[in-house]
């Protein structure tokens, strides 16, 4: 598995990527280019708001309930934050300017996850691998819950539809604290296979977990309010906030509906790259003001993962372009309400929480 993977060359898979690309190019000239100005504004916008909230939490100590209501707003505010101006900029799609640039992504490092290892695992794995076992670092996860359907589940995997309802709201607690430490100093890591870590990421990577740390929950505790509600209001953000990313990043590849492939003898993937974003990725039929303005139009995935260089502010026009040029040529977009796209993601659960039949490949 440790070989590099490539996919396939094929004709037709270029064919259509270029076709689709030049009609995404036509549409994209009658748009505004105006739109990429409202994400930088939310670029400064939404970094004040946390920072304000913060503030205002600081000065609501005495008041308990109102410290716990504003850290979890900061929650909902991390999760805007991520989907609509950090994400933007880890594609390069926000700014040509690197400054500016690394500055969002110091502020990620700020909000408790490492800007240097999520730009890895999200641009290098994740994007180059979708839904690809032992390479897409973003589908890793901590290794409970078996997402792919190859191989059979440990012992307590056949009851994780059951037991996942109180593990993944702790995705983000475990971002923050595990895994980003188990990306940098476990060699076992998925990411270790393409990246050899700079000392001084290592570096960067503790002193921004101690700046977290000690903003977040000592700060407070100074201030006079009581260690176990600082801890608790930190968890509770931890855990909305966690929750509310997981429903945007996962319901896109995570379910029974997409493909899961794995390289063949050769360690390339049989259908080429254009197809094999069609086989893994799947939209979210949802199109409102929050998901357009503040959620980067993430639940249009498909574009995202086959033109991730365009402004997800063009996202619902580009998809109407792949959805059209799909339906005439034959190819399998998908598009889900997300309460399907998490019932798909349960029944994903469910299938790979059964043994498999003898029948199936052994890997
Ligand atoms: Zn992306
Ligand atoms: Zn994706």
């Amino acid at each position: 598995m440790n070989s590099k993977i490539a996919y396939s060359r094929n004709d037709s898979s270029d064919y259509h990527y270029k076709k689709l690309r030049s009609l995404v190019n036509d549409r994209l000239k009658e748009l505004p280019s105006g739109r990429r100005e409202n994400i930088k504004i939310l670029a400064v916008l939404l970094p004040f708001l946390y920072i304000a909230l913060y503030i205002t939490a600081l000065s609501q100590i005495d008041d308990i309930p109102t410290f716990y209501s504003l850290y979890c707003l900061m929650g909902i505010v991390i999760v805007f934050t991520f989907l609509s101006v950090i994400h933007e900029t880890v594609h390069g799609n926000l700014s040509n300017n690197s400054a500016a640039t690394k500055g969002i992504l110091y502020f990620l490092d700020l909000l408790g996850a490492n800007s240097y290892i999520w730009k890895k695992r999200h641009v290098t794995m994740h994007h180059n691998f979708p839904n690809i076992r032992g390479w897409d670092t973003d589908i890793q996860q901590s290794g409970i819950i078996k997402i792919y359907p190859h191989g059979e589940p440990s012992g307590y995997q056949r009851y994780q539809h059951i037991f996942f309802i109180f593990l993944y709201p702790l995705y983000l607690l475990n971002w923050v604290f595990i895994r980003d430490m188990k990306d940098f100093f476990s060699e076992d890591r998925l990411i270790q296979k393409t990246i050899k870590i700079p000392h001084t990421e290592r570096i960067k990577m503790l002193i921004f977990k101690g700046i977290y740390v000690f903003y977040m929950l000592v700060v407070p505790i100074m201030l006079g309010l009581p260690v176990i509600h600082a801890f608790l209001a930190l968890v509770s953000m931890l855990i909305l906030a966690g929750v509310f990313a997981l429903v945007s990043l996962l319901t896109p590849h995570a379910n029974i509906k997409n493909e899961f492939p794995l390289p063949d003898d050769t360690q390339s993937i049989p259908s080429g790259w254009f197809l094999h974003q069609f086989q893994t990725t799947n939209d979210i039929s949802v199109n409102n003001w929050v998901t357009r303005n503040l959620m980067g139009n993430f639940n249009y995935h498909l574009a995202h993962h086959l033109f991730p260089n365009i402004s997800c502010a063009y996202a619902p026009e580009v998809t109407e372009v792949i959805r059209n040029y799909a339906k005439e040529n034959d190819l399998p977009y998908r598009t889900y309400p997300l309460l399907t796209a998490l019932k798909y993601h349960f029944l994903l659960l469910k299938q790979n929480a059964q043994p498999e039949d003898i029948f199936e490949e052994d890997m």
